[in-house]
């Protein structure tokens, strides 16, 4: 096509041009023969008139009619008579001078016919020698013929007329008008000659030419369009790269074709890969919406039979977290989804079948019992996932038809299979890891045993059964008595050491179907299906107690566990999970107000002590506001002469509707939420204030000693707070005395120690309050940063006992060895003070001397001691 498009024109312009100046040529010719038929017409004439003036110069005498000139022009001379006078007056016709004769021969003899002018009367005439009259023909023309013929008579030829068609052969006419002259009609020169073809040679030269062109034309072209077809090969080649490489099978062979075939196979290669997409899109989407496993596993195998068409395909999921669990997912060849166990033999005690492991497409020649009804030729298996995590397997079932053939390399080109089942492997992963958040949200981190949260969610379902079965069950509410002083006294992890093992305790001991949560701190909850009424509830805690006979050793803390219970019956005490628990806690409550260590079952009256303490606390919160909390001072006396050596600051609440209200009522609870710091800096402030008013007024009070909750201690603020109180009313460090409970003092709290070493180091003494009541032992009185000890009143109230006697004594001798002051307090009778005394305590602290007193009374009391130390 190139080539024609070249071609065609080319040949169109040659032949044009050609024919063109063919035309011009042949025009020119005509002119040429016209210019040689008249040059030798004209040359005829000329030799004419040449012989009549010969003649006429004959006959005049001049010349010889025999001369040799004369002799050529003419074959014969003749005399004629006299010509007839013109007639005068008309104009002269001229005669007729030429003649023309026929002869016998055929050819004409011309004469010429002239006379003397001069004299009129001689006249010849002179037949003309053909060769003179005509010339030579040579001369006259080339290639061609001249005739000339004179009314209707050829009178010669000359050179030869070209042997050729008519149309090849350019004529001319010209008429030699002799009249005039000689006085007769004109003689006709018809010259004719052949068409002289000058450009035939070029029209040989037009083939080699145009197939010359041609051949230019189609190298051009070819060249041209390998610089297209290159690029748009390498194309070809790419796009069917992309297009999964295989080649498109070609109908036709133009690159166009190819190119749209193959651009269709990369279309349907990525409609099936947007397909993939969409599916692992879907995947994901349920993956991430948390939906069950079964719906991505159907999913997947759907996606899957769309890949590899009706035939057997089964997802195997074993996920090692948690309970072990494995599922087998069977997608029939009908498109029937179903659950089925494609492992041989019971799963039973091997927690992972040792056929399930990561793996690459493998072929199976046997068939699981699952499969087995399908009749295949074999089963391919692709396991992915982690040794030790979730596994899946993709089974695809080989059909008889196709044994021998590699199924996966069949319709796994693009690994799309193994992406699939990676996503199971996720959605596995992801739900094994629900799972556990789940159980994470549920259990207690320390115990493991089940939370609130799992307790609120489990209560109702046994609260159902038990409305079904229309029989009661048992809760209980569980607490440990002092573990808070265990905690502050043995240390936090070994607190925790205690909870797990406490833990264990009340699991074994409530038995199975029984639930046992832990609710928090020391609490724990038991939830008894089978304990239908409060006798069976009550053994159930007599189990439970039993357990705890035994005593907690922890790291060489031999520790007794005393526990006090709440027993709330379902329905009779609570209808609702939240009521139970509620009431079961009340119970416990004042199971503990009434020094622990029993259970108490769950009593209407309970609710509004119960009220009563949330009332309490917002009054607290309130007293604090309204100025209701106040301090009463109880005198240190040493017994040997009656003298105040100090006093104690007790707090005290006066309430407004309930009258005088004793720290140990409230002291816990501003402990429990949090008042205690407040509570604590407010007592601090108006000890150091009063002790300076005092100071003011002239009253002397060698030392004041106010009582820190082991909050305030933990809180890490108590020696700014104190250093605070004692700038704000300039006293000195040396006037106050800080009174912990022993709990907090032991080994393990080292921050506590710190502390209260940096209090006795910045001058002020600390004291161990109610001493012999905590954990500590005597062995570590030494390591005690501590100055003074405070004997229990639980001692000195039993001091008429022996036993309490030794360890009185002991107290006493050892603290006086480490050279700590002893104040026994608590001591209400003489009998008590003589004993203290026979044992070398003299501080004494109790009714005996003054219960605490209003600072007025304090102050009316300080004159006189000073007075009579005076
Ligand atoms: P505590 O530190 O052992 O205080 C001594 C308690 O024994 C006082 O009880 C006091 O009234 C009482 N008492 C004094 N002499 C006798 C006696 O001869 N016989 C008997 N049976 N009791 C006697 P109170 O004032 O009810 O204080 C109870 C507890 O409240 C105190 O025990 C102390 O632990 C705590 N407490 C009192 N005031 C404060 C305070 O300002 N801050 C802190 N954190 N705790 C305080
Ligand atoms: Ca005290
Ligand atoms: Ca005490």
């Amino acid at each position: 096509m190139f080539g024609l498009a070249v071609i065609v024109p080319a040949v169109l312009v040659f032949y044009l041009t050609y024919r063109n100046a063919a035309n011009l040529a042949s025009a020119s010719e005509a002119e040429t023969l016209r210019v040689v038929n008249k040059g030798y017409a004209l040359a005829v004439f000329e030799r004419l008139n040449i012989a009549r003036s010969t003649l006429e110069r004959i006959s005049q005498g001049v010349e010889r009619a025999s001369g040799t000139a004369t002799g050529s022009m003419f074959t014969a001379v003749t005399e004629l008579g006299a010509a007839a006078a013109p007639e005068s007056g008309s104009p002269a016709l001229p005669d007729e001078l030429l003649l023309i004769r026929r002869t016998r021969s055929g050819l004409p003899e011309i004469a010429v016919i002239a006379s003397n002018q001069d004299t009129g009367r001689r006249r010849l005439q002179g037949t003309l020698a053909p060769d003179f009259l005509w010339g030579d023909p040579e001369a006259a023309i080339s290639n061609g013929r001249i005739c000339v013929q004179a009314e209707g008579i050829d009178l010669t030829c000359v050179g030869s007329a070209p042997s050729v068609l008519d149309d090849q052969v350019l004529r001319d006419q010209w008429d030699l008008v002799l009249k005039p002259e000689y006085g007769v009609g004109a003689w006709r020169f018809l010259a004719v000659r052949r068409k002289h073809d000058s450009f035939s040679e070029y029209a040989g030269l037009l083939l080699p030419l145009a197939v010359g062109m041609l051949l230019t034309a189609l190298l051009l072209s070819s060249i041209e369009i390998r610089r297209i077809l290159v690029p748009l090969e390498t194309l070809l080649e790419k796009i069917a790269a992309l297009g999964g490489g295989r080649a498109p099978s070609v109908s036709g062979d133009d690159e166009f074709v190819m190119l749209h075939q193959t651009f269709h196979s990369l279309q349907s290669r990525i409609t099936g890969q947007i397909l993939a997409l969409k599916t692992l899109q879907e995947i994901d989407q349920l993956i991430l919406a948390r939906s069950p496993l079964g719906g991505v596993i159907e999913l997947v195998l759907k996606r899957i039979r769309t890949m590899v068409g009706a035939r057997p395909i089964a997802i195997s999921v074993s996920s090692a977290v948690g309970d072990f669990s494995e599922q087998d997912f069977l997608l029939r060849p009908d498109g029937v989804l179903s659950t089925v166990s494609l492992r041989g033999g019971p799963a039973g005690d091997e927690r992972r079948p040792s056929r399930m492991r990561p793996h690459d497409w493998q072929e199976a020649k046997a068939i699981a019992p699952g499969l087995a009804e399908f009749g295949l030729a074999s089963v391919w298996c692709l396991t992915v996932g982690q040794d030790s995590g979730p596994l899946v397997r993709v089974s695809l079932g080989q059909l008889q038809a196709e044994a021998g053939e590699n199924l996966p390399a069949r319709y796994n080109g693009h690994g799309e299979l193994e992406e699939l089942a990676g996503r199971v492997a996720v959605a596995l992963a992801a739900e094994a890891h629900e799972q556990r958040l789940v159980h994470q949200a549920r259990h207690d981190l320390l115990t493991d045993l089940p939370n609130r949260l799992a307790v609120f969610e489990l209560l109702p379902g046994i609260i159902g059964q038990a409305q079904q079965s229309m029989h009661g069950f048992a809760t209980l509410f569980v607490d440990l008595d002092r573990f808070k002083a265990i905690n502050d006294g043995l240390g936090h992890t070994l607190g925790d050491t205690v909870l797990v093992e406490v833990a264990r305790r009340l699991r074994s001991a409530a038995g199975p179907d029984t639930l046992v949560a832990r609710l928090g701190g020391d609490e724990f909850f038991v939830v008894a299906p089978y304990a239908r009424d409060r006798a069976a509830a009550i053994a159930m805690d007599d189990a439970i107690r039993e357990a705890f006979e035994e005593p907690l050793v922890v790291e060489n803390n031999s520790l007794f566990i005393g526990l006090s219970s709440g027993i709330a019956m379902y329905p009779t005490d609570g209808e609702d999970a939240d009521m139970l628990m509620r009431n079961a806690d009340l119970a416990m409550y004042r199971a503990k107000q009434l020094g622990g260590a029993s259970a108490m079952p769950f009593d209407a009256e309970m609710n509004q002590a119960a009220e009563k303490r949330v009332q309490l606390e917002h009054d607290l919160r309130l007293a604090m506001e309204l100025d209701q909390l106040h301090l009463h001072y109880q005198p240190r006396i040493d017994s040997r002469d009656g003298s105040i050596v100090g006093a104690e600051a007790l707090l005290r609440w006066t309430h407004p509707v309930a009258g005088n209200i004793g720290p140990g009522e409230f002291i816990g609870l501003a402990e429990e939420c949090g008042l205690i710091g407040a509570i604590g800096a407010l007592v601090l402030d108006r000890a150091c204030r009063q002790l300076a008013a005092w100071q003011a007024a002239g009253l002397d009070l060698p030392m004041l000693a106010v009582n820190v909750s082991p909050h305030q201690l933990r809180a890490g603020d108590l020696f700014d707070s104190i250093a605070k109180a004692l700038a704000t009313h300039g006293l000195d460090w040396s006037q106050l005395e800080i009174e912990i409970t022993e709990s907090v003092l032991v080994k393990d709290s080292v921050f506590a120690s710190e502390q209260l070493q940096r209090l006795r180091e910045a001058g002020c003494t600390v004291a161990i309050d109610d001493f012999g009541t905590g954990y500590s032992s005597l062995a570590y009185l030494a390591n005690l940063p501590t100055d003074t000890i405070k004997i229990d009143r639980s001692f000195i109230g039993s001091l008429h006992a022996r036993d309490t006697q030794a360890v009185v004594r002991s107290i006493i001798a050892l603290g006086q060895t480490l050279g700590k002051t002893i104040v026994a307090e608590g001591v209400e009778s003489s009998e008590q003070v003589k004993l203290l005394n026979s044992w070398d305590c003299h501080i004494v602290q109790g009714f005996v001397y003054f219960p605490p007193l209003p600072p007025e009374s304090l102050a009316a009391l300080l004159p006189r001691i000073r007075d009579a130390g005076a």
